[in-house]
């Protein structure tokens, strides 16, 4: 078990193990550009998982903001007493956000890439042991729901469309997906600025932590495309100014 030199923390025992059962609230005060809101955190369940990328703590979240349900995966230096994460000093901690997609992520659907960059950035952030995997189930779709990410995929499964062309023709806006929750959560777990490195391959997702005050470095998560997800990586690249390598 994780004790950390300091002697305010010891060693987790399993008292904390059951206490962490129960909710974790903290009230985190965010930007939304010039405006100021606050939004309510809360850790509902912590528990350690271990993977073939490594261990984690995996833990879910509730958040009074649009997309309520937070999933983060959590690798640290160690774990205090309530499972929260110790993270090494001066390391930058890598993170990387994720939609929920359960076609591609759950049920192998070959139009899309979510599964191999899910399992890429768990062995990225599992190898470095420092960093934040967070899905946003809400945020099927980029943003829009299970209906309209379905109809695309009819689209492009019948009538050939690409990513890009089935999603315009579904939704007025491609992408509604914003990340102020993630930026409450990187406040919940005590984070500063210049401790974040992005995973990603699209920038849009800095916006928001950068009117948070943080300064992310980015780090491109490379995925190779094959013959099923040529085109869609294709899009991409063209329409969504993705970093990609085809
Ligand atoms: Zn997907």
């Amino acid at each position: 078990m994780f004790s950390n030199k300091n002697d305010k923390m010891r060693s987790i025992n399993e008292k904390d193990i059951i206490k962490a059962s129960k909710p974790k609230s903290s009230t985190i005060q965010v930007s939304y550009g010039k405006a100021k809101k606050k939004i309510k955190v809360t850790r509902y369940a912590a528990g350690p998982i271990s993977t073939p990328y490594g261990k984690f703590m995996l833990c879910e979240f509730r958040l009074n903001d649009r997309w309520k349900d937070y999933e983060v995966l959590v690798a640290a230096k160690g774990f205090d007493n309530n499972l929260m994460p110790v993270f090494e000093n001066g390391k930058t901690v890598y993170l990387k956000t994720d939609s929920g997609c359960r076609s591609g992520e759950i049920y192998l659907d070959n139009t899309c890439t979510c599964r191999q960059q899910l399992l890429e950035s768990m062995k990225i952030i599992g190898k470095h042991g420092s960093g934040l995997l967070i899905t946003i189930p809400n945020q099927e779709g980029r943003g829009h729901g299970f209906a309209r990410k379905y109809a695309t995929l009819g689209l492009q499964e019948y009538f050939g469309y690409d990513t890009y062309e089935a999603a315009k023709a579904v939704n007025k806006k491609i992408d509604i997906r914003d990340y102020y929750g993630v930026a409450a959560l990187l406040k919940f777990f005590g984070l500063e600025s210049g401790s974040i490195t992005v995973v990603a391959n699209n920038l849009s997702k800095l916006k928001e932590l950068k009117e948070n005050g943080y300064d992310p470095k980015l780090k491109p998560l490379e995925i190779k495309a094959d013959r099923h997800t040529t085109k869609h990586l294709k899009a991409k690249k063209e329409h969504l100014g993705e970093i990609v390598k085809i």
